[in-house]
């Protein structure tokens, strides 16, 4: 069975994120282990990590998947590329603290200097990571992104030339975001149109290199390039492709996590809707 959750905040201490996903009713929550706008952060004080763990042992959340900071870009040139190396490794080592298997980058952005050029770094910056975090169980799932400005993976194409090129399979896998795929030029509505995109992630990547979903419906036009999301059945893609997702005994155990906006029906009204479509 697919794992229904959503993105919650660790205002007040790592720990609260599991306190606010249980309330929830979450099965998987993603977090971000810092402050998603800064570079830097103070190691994670090893009280923080066990009152974290503990909390989510004794809770009924099955997985932690976390984001990764929006300043890294594994693209960019000399001293953020150095620095976006620096505080993935700092990433995973965090990750590997408190326990988290998974997390999920931005591949990054290529600024002009072409797409070819932009996958080639990020895949080297990647291996540079790796190599720099032996031993470690944390794997990296670049997310598919919507194609705004010049960032990298808006196909499935773009990330599986990546994922050939790092070839550690253990240590790199992908996050399917709907409506960054959507916003890219997928098509997405209607079964079909699902059935279609498993069968190309499944040729090119694999389908157990996938990580997690990042459910959200799009207030934007499919290949807008923009990315703006919407409450589940209230955008563009519409709800089926959500039932077809959460319904699927191939996402079994896969964390399909919601990144929807506050307000309206909530994260409470998005969550009881996925369990609606999945049947209990
Ligand atoms: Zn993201
Ligand atoms: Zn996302």
């Amino acid at each position: 069975m697919s794992l229904i959750g959503t993105h919650v905040s660790v205002a007040g201490g790592l720990w609260k994120a599991v306190e606010r996903g249980e309330a929830l009713g979450c099965e998987a929550i993603q977090i971000f282990t810092k402050n998603q706008l800064q570079w830097r952060a103070s190691p994670i004080p090893e009280p923080a990590a066990t009152r974290f763990m503990a909390a989510w042992a004794k809770s009924s959340i099955r997985k932690v998947v976390a984001h990764g900071s929006y300043l890294l870009n594994l693209a960019s040139v000399r001293e953020t590329r150095e620095k976006s190396i620096v505080a993935l490794v700092e990433e995973i080592a965090r990750c590997e603290t408190l326990g988290i298997d998974d997390l999920v980058l931005h591949p990054g952005s290529h600024l002009g200097d072409g797409l070819d050029n932009g996958r080639e770094m990020v895949a080297k910056g990647l291996m540079r990571a790796i190599e720099r975090t032996p031993g470690t169980r944390a794997r990296v799932l670049l997310e598919t992104m919507s194609g705004q400005g010049h960032s990298i993976g808006s196909t499935i194409e773009d990330l599986a030339w990546i994922l050939d090129r790092v070839g550690d399979i253990s240590r790199i896998g992908v996050c399917l975001d709907t409506c960054h795929l959507f916003a890219g030029g997928h098509e997405l509505r209607g079964r079909s149109s699902y059935d279609r995109l498993v069968r190309s992630v499944e040729r090119h990547i694999g389908l157990e290199r996938i990580g997690c979903w990042h459910l959200n419906d799009s207030r934007t036009e499919m290949g807008s390039r923009r990315d703006r999301h919407q409450h589940i059945g209230e955008g563009f893609i519409g709800a089926e492709l959500f039932s077809c997702i959460v319904s699927d005994p191939r996402w079994e155990d896969t964390p399909c996590l919601l990144e929807t906006p506050k307000g309206g029906p909530g994260d409470e009204g998005n969550i009881a809707l996925l369990r609606k479509m999945r049947g209990h």
